[in-house]
């Protein structure tokens, strides 16, 4: 299947991004209809360990069929390790490496389209830049799950974009009200607030995915799923704040600087772990910390 743009692409952590795609797939309710599925040749990818075993790969085989049904259903077949969805969009992650995108660029909906693009080459960046190798050990060459799961959440944003039907990742900054933080993603207006509380709720309800693939090919609980992720996000989270310290925890003195540019953008990842950290741990003081340094503006202002 051809990129969009001609992006050149790779295998290159496909095995991080396909465990990352049957994630997040696991963690989509009936109701939303989006599952996703790599695009590049899986199977060239599987290893069998002697020629009359299944070769094993880094994620179920992902079957889409058709279905009357408005609800997603989905099975799992242990013998061929596939994975059904009935009723699904199926939406095709490309994994590239191409000199013509920008390291920042990591993973994005492309304008208009139907399917997310994952550049490699922008991923040991990202894990080293969010702190994953030093907080969990592991690194570019030698992942641990939590670099998986770092993954996962930012797939979960992307889905977000697809689900609320945006134009692509990528548009002019807005500000960021307050009183986004309390709404559903489905009552925020700024795309890129709302992807954001979008991939958080799919982690705090994560209960209503359905795990039959997820737990059948990987063998633990999706328990563990959801620890992963909240570990992730409180890593990259700490990785900015515990060293830059904005809120002058550590020297009494607020650096709102560091973090205000009055806006809150797809390639601002400092701000918003920092943002989706504070919406998964609503009571820590976090958001009223943001607040205080009008890195969050209140409902009453208007830019
Ligand atoms: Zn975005």
């Amino acid at each position: 299947m051809a990129a969009p743009f001609g992006l050149r692409q790779t295998t290159m952590y496909s095995w991080q991004v396909e465990a990352a795609i049957a994630s997040v797939n696991s963690l989509l309710p009936v109701n939303i209809r989006l599952r996703l599925a790599p695009a590049w040749d899986v199977a060239a990818a599987r290893v069998a360990v002697s020629p009359r075993a299944l070769a094993r790969g880094a994620g179920p085989r992902i079957v889409f069929t058709e279905s009357p049904s408005p609800r997603v259903l989905t099975s799992y077949d242990a013998a061929r390790e596939n994975c059904t969805f009935a009723g699904a969009e199926r939406i095709p992650v490309f994994l590239v490496d191409d000199a013509r995108l920008s390291k920042s660029e990591s993973l994005f909906v492309p304008d208009g389209q139907r399917s997310i693009i994952v550049n490699a080459d922008s991923l040991s960046r990202l894990w080293e830049r969010l702190g994953i190798n030093e907080m969990f050990g592991g690194s570019a060459s030698e992942p641990t799950r939590i670099h998986t799961a770092l993954v996962t959440v930012l797939l979960l944003h992307e889905v977000g974009h697809l689900h609320f039907e945006d134009v692509g990742s990528y548009r002019r900054p807005e500000p960021m009200k307050s009183v986004d933080f309390f709404r559903d993603s489905d009552q925020i207006a700024n795309p890129e607030v709302r992807a954001d509380r979008f991939a958080i709720e799919r982690v705090l309800a994560f209960r209503e995915g359905s795990h039959v693939c997820f737990e059948g090919f990987f063998g633990y609980n999706i328990d563990i799923l959801a620890g992963d992720l909240h570990r992730a996000i409180r890593g990259a989270r700490s990785a900015f704040e515990i060293p830059n310290d904005p809120f002058g925890a550590f020297d009494g003195l607020p650096k709102p600087l560091l973090l205000r540019k009055g806006s809150y953008s797809h390639p601002d990842l400092d701000l918003r772990f920092m943002c989706m950290d504070a919406l998964l741990y609503p009571n820590d003081g976090t958001l009223s910390e943001l607040l205080k340094l009008s890195l969050v503006r209140d409902a009453d202002q208007n830019h």
